[in-house]
């Protein structure tokens, strides 16, 4: 696809929002946050003749609200992107995007600064040109994301019903895969209690790490059997690992408490029932086979998987217009880490997944390919345009 000029602004965006740090304090604590990101970006826009509001989601926590409407009545899209990145820790020069053969190195370049980059290029070339456009497009630029997401919840808790969207798209890094499932997850944190005694009086001691020792077991097996069943024809199984685990006192006593933390990732049709009452079952085995067993477990939070019908005519349509722009690279797919498309989805707008190609999510070389951001932004903008331009059904 050759890229037009107009587009190729996407990239000055990319290199201006990753020069301000936003690592999310929830992982960091000290974190920057979306403050100062999520004021230049409305500033920005608002210089660029597009009206855009913070939404201040929590204390020093913002998500960007921008809206281009057509000249017509039409279709309702939301481009949605996160502000927020992890950890700095350990990289050269985290904040400071370099070129190098394509390719834009920073943190956030892939994950998602990328493919927010694209959607706000998208949506300045489309607010130059309303008089094509029928409907309108919503920018959501929100906060949060790599932790709980409060940025995308509290915009769909804001958002009027009586404006419902026909579209959304989440413009994480999919390596120009339209994806159109991905898992869920859930966090538990399980309590083993013990009796603390001397340990030299094993009839008074009660061992709650060993205790905490049977449930891992239990959860070992579990995730075998859950990774021996291929269920899903795209994200395969659901799965558990051990997260964190704290307990005991000193070397000569008894343990009286333990704590695990742990993640259960999930697929379609798994939800935070299937994951509380597969627990459930292993604490009650394991207090049947030992009355003095004891533990409590308690789900922390959990995000649902996302799965879309590729039938439905507009996600359908999507697919078929990027493949169109890009037929070597373009494809459906499916992603293994969870994005805020699941909430949209919940909120029953018809949403995909589809962002640039890179490398280094989370870890200390993060990349964009710099061709691909540029692309993102015209399909998007093509996109919205092609859709104004169709004969409205609804
Ligand atoms: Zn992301």
């Amino acid at each position: 696809m050759p890229s037009s000029q107009p587009f190729n602004q996407a990239l000055e965006i990319l290199s201006n929002l990753v020069r301000i740090n936003s690592v999310n304090p929830s992982l960091v604590p000290g974190g920057a946050g979306e403050s100062e990101i999520a004021q230049f970006l409305a500033a920005f826009l608002k210089q660029q003749g597009i009206p855009a509001e913070l939404q201040s989601v929590a204390p020093d926590r913002f998500n960007v609200v921008a809206i281009v409407r057509g000249v017509k009545p039409g279709p309702r899209v939301l481009l949605n992107g996160h502000l927020d990145t992890v950890s700095v820790e350990g990289m050269n020069s985290p904040l400071e995007p370099i070129q190098r053969e394509g390719k834009i190195y920073a943190r956030g370049a892939q994950d998602m600064k990328g493919g927010l980059a694209a959607a706000i290029a998208a949506l300045l070339i489309l607010s130059q040109n309303v008089q094509r456009l029928s409907g309108e497009v919503v920018l959501a630029a929100v906060a949060d994301e790599e932790d709980q997401s409060l940025g995308t919840q509290f915009f769909l808790s804001e958002w009027p019903a009586t404006a419902p969207f026909q579209f959304a798209l989440v413009l994480e890094p999919t390596d120009l895969k339209v994806c159109s499932a991905h898992k869920g997850f859930a966090w538990l944190e399980i309590t083993t209690h013990g009796m603390a005694a001397h340990g030299s009086r094993p009839w008074d001691g009660v061992d709650a790490i060993r205790s905490m020792g049977a449930i891992l077991q239990e959860l070992e097996l579990l995730d075998r059997r859950l990774q021996s069943q291929l269920s899903h024809p795209l994200l395969g199984s659901g799965s558990l690992h051990a997260s964190i685990i704290q307990g005991g006192r000193e070397w000569s006593s008894y343990p009286d408490r333990c704590v695990l933390k742990y993640e259960r990732r999930t697929i379609p049709k798994e939800s935070a029932m299937t994951v509380e009452e597969e627990l459930s079952a292993i604490l009650a085995k394991l207090k049947e086979s030992n009355p003095r067993f004891k533990a409590e477990a308690r789900l922390v939070c959990s995000r649902s998987p996302f799965e879309v019908n590729r039938e439905h005519p507009t996600l359908c349509r999507f697919y078929e217009f990027a493949k169109s722009k890009l037929p070597e690279l373009v494809d459906w797919g499916a992603v293994s880490f969870w994005t805020d498309a699941a909430l949209l989805s919940e909120a029953q707008i018809p949403a995909l997944v589809f962002g640039p190609r890179g490398a280094g999510l989370h870890s200390l070389e993060e990349y964009v390919i710099a061709s691909d951001v540029i692309s993102c932004a015209e399909i998007v903008h093509d996109f919205v345009l092609a859709g104004s331009e169709q004969p409205q059904t609804h």
